[in-house]
């Protein structure tokens, strides 16, 4: 461990106070009723107001903090003047307590690439499956995810449904008090915070997988899991949650779709807990600034037993899915 104020350091704390507002964001939408949903490539690809909204603060605001980092957001957006509004200029002081690992302390602005999913499970948003929503800030150093930070504006939220099987079971609920919405972070070498790490009881095999974007890939590669159960979320920050927080044991997405700025902040999560993300092949994902989007050979990832699940993707799939 070494110095504090490092450039890396100052700026995770700042995107976590703009990943903060970026849930407010999210939240202020649904509340005015107007999602101005538009399809990007098809009807499960779909942009709303909240998608452009929150990239224009988080991406203005970062840029005008740290003008020489990189930044790669979701979106395609028109560039115009940001309404002043959008702007969040704070950094989370208890961040720049923490000591900067002291291989990233030397690290220049101009070193790092941000990759920015301003909501990810636009799907499920529109759908008004709320909890499945995230905002993602990855941040990358030589083509590895080495920072990241998630917000989970809906996080206490329960839909009705939800509600109505935990009063049928008798469970406990969030209650009136509850605060809405976290922000999770982490650095690798540092660790990840604002969660409770738990794991999926030993031997048991729970598949999250998609619930919008599915195929026979994705449903061939489940099934050869010999999963106990399989759960169908939105977003893959919802589902690296699912990983760290014990309600699943393996993420696994096997077909082309998500791209690197649904990769990089949950990946760093789960690397600074022992977990493991990658292709269906194995690779290691990249990250630098002119590397493709698109993870054309899918998602594996895993808390535990990475190679149980690994050694398990069949060879037709992994066929049909080039790195
Ligand atoms: P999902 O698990 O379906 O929520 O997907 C995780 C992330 O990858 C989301 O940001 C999706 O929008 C994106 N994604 C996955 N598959 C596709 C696809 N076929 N087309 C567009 N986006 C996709
Ligand atoms: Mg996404
Ligand atoms: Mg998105």
């Amino acid at each position: 461990m070494a110095s504090r104020n490092t450039v890396l350091m100052r700026l995770v704390a700042s995107a976590y106070s703009v990943a903060q507002k970026a849930g407010m964001i999210v939240r202020r939408v649904i509340a005015e009723g107007d999602l101005g949903i538009v399809e990007k490539t098809c009807a499960t690809d779909l942009q709303t107001k909240a998608d452009r909204l929150v990239q224009m603060s988080i991406c203005s605001s970062l840029a005008r903090k740290f003008p020489k980092l990189t930044i790669i957001g979701e979106e395609d957006l028109p560039s115009e003047e940001v309404d002043q509004e959008l702007i969040e200029d704070g950094q989370w002081e208890e961040i720049l307590k923490q000591p900067c690992p002291s291989q990233y302390s030397a690290i220049k602005e101009e070193d790092l690439v941000v990759w920015v999913d301003p909501l990810d499970g636009t799907k499920e948003y529109t759908e008004g499956l709320l909890d499945n929503v995230t905002v993602l800030i990855g941040i990358a150093y030589e083509g590895k995810a080495i920072a990241g930070i998630i917000n989970q504006p809906y996080y206490n939220y329960e839909n009705n449904e939800k509600q109505q099987l935990r009063e049928h079971r008798n469970e406990a609920k969030a209650g009136p008090d509850a605060v809405l919405g976290r922000t999770i972070w982490g650095v690798l070498g540092l660790g990840a915070f604002g969660f409770q790490l738990k794991e999926v009881p030993t031997g048991k095999h729970i598949i999250t997988t998609t619930r919008s974007h599915s195929n026979k890939l994705v449903t061939d590669c489940v099934t050869a899991m010999n999963p106990d159960v399989v759960l169908r979320v939105g977003g893959a920050g919802n589902k690296i949650i699912q990983l760290i927080e014990g309600k699943a044991s393996a993420y696994v997405f096997a077909s082309p779709g998500c791209k690197k700025w649904d990769t990089c902040a949950p990946e760093v999560i789960l690397h600074a807990v022992g977990g493991k993300l990658t292709d269906i092949h194995g690779n290691v994902l990249q990250y630098h600034k002119d590397v493709k989007h698109l993870n054309s050979a899918g998602v594996l990832a895993t808390l535990r037993n990475y190679d149980y699940y690994a050694s398990r993707v069949p060879d037709s799939v992994k066929n049909a899915l080039v790195p």
